[in-house]
């Protein structure tokens, strides 16, 4: 990819997006193209065509989107499927009105079904039903990914969906509502920890499988795809492994120096029992995560204590 080309990253405050800006300048691409929330709202269609008319972006990255963990998506349906929903149709129609030829279209691991083959491969799409926790974010993802390929199919364009396993790193969400199980848990490690409690309580049995990517390798991801002109279809961004969330809090406890117990609350929901993505369509290119994730997680819990973790207790 020519590394003049102008690109815009939709969501570059968020933690994808931040992550492909920090990417992308620090490999040489200098013309980057972001706007704020208060700048340009995603979900107001005429909004979203007047800056595609003005900003003249040869390349998109779509990572804007509502996104949260387990009890956001289970609480809050509505507004995940509804501002997804219209943040892709607002972005994908405007870009390609706008003559925009190279997209990439980030997704989440939840649109595969809910009893999938494990690792999951790119194939198992809708052959079954999904996870009611958040299918209604799910069915918004998927359908962002067949805005990819049907754009594609009718007008030519090389658009390529991205779907990334959960994610962590710098500019994670740590508020516990809407937080996914990763920063939660490092969160409420830290609280418990100065707060010298005895117990630390994890939502769930602790059985369900997670895989974690550092989303900076999501970002090196995003990178290898842009310079191999890769131009249309789907791919699984992970590390290839899992581990239950019981082993993940129990890391999670060890790195931030947490000596207490843990309890699981069985009220909460498990959500879908295995998420592990097969990641060899990516690797079999020659992409591979770098990232650790106790490496992550450690780097992670220091970027938390420098920021939020400082302000928040
Ligand atoms: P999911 O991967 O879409 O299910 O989203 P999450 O990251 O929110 O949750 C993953 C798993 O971690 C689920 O089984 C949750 O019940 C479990 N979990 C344990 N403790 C927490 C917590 O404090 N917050 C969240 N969000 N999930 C938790």
């Amino acid at each position: 990819m020519d590394k003049n080309a102008r690109i815009y990253v939709a969501g570059h405050r968020g933690m994808v997006g931040s992550a492909l800006v920090r990417e992308l300048l620090a490999h040489g691409y200098g013309n980057l193209v972001t706007r704020t929330h208060a700048e340009l709202d995603l979900t107001n269609q005429s909004a979203v065509e007047r800056f595609f008319d003005e900003a003249k972006v040869d390349v998109v990255l779509l990572a804007a989107a509502r996104v949260g963990g387990i009890f956001a998506n289970a609480s809050q349906p509505a507004s995940f499927i509804y501002e997804n929903l219209a943040i892709e149709t607002n972005v994908i129609h405007a870009a390609y009105q706008a003559g925009v030829q190279r997209l990439v279209f980030f997704g989440s691991s939840c649109i595969y079904p809910k009893a999938c083959p494990q690792p999951i491969r790119e194939e198992y799409l809708l052959t079954s039903a999904l996870e009611p926790t958040n299918d209604a974010y799910a069915i918004a993802k998927i359908a962002g990914l067949k805005l990819c390929e049907s754009y594609n199919r009718q007008y030519g364009t090389k658009y390529v969906a991205v779907m990334p396993t959960n994610l962590y790193g710098p500019n994670d969400n740590y508020d516990l509502k809407s937080s996914h199980v990763l920063p939660a848990l490092i969160r409420k490690a830290h609280e418990a920890k100065l707060n010298g409690d005895e117990t630390l309580t994890v939502w769930g049995t602790g059985t369900p499988r997670r895989e974690f990517l550092h989303v900076d390798d999501l970002a090196a991801a995003t990178r290898f795809i842009l310079e191999r002109d890769v131009t249309e279809g789907l791919y699984n961004v992970g590390v290839g492994v899992d581990l239950s969330i019981r082993e993940l809090a129990e890391c999670i406890a060890g790195i931030v120096g947490y000596r207490g117990q843990l309890v699981f609350d069985t009220s909460k929901p498990d959500g879908t029992p295995q998420k592990l993505l097969d990641v060899s369509r990516l690797t079999e290119m020659g992409w591979c995560a770098q990232i650790g994730l106790e490496d992550g997680i450690r780097q992670t819990y220091q970027d938390f204590v420098a920021g939020y973790g400082a302000q928040a207790v």
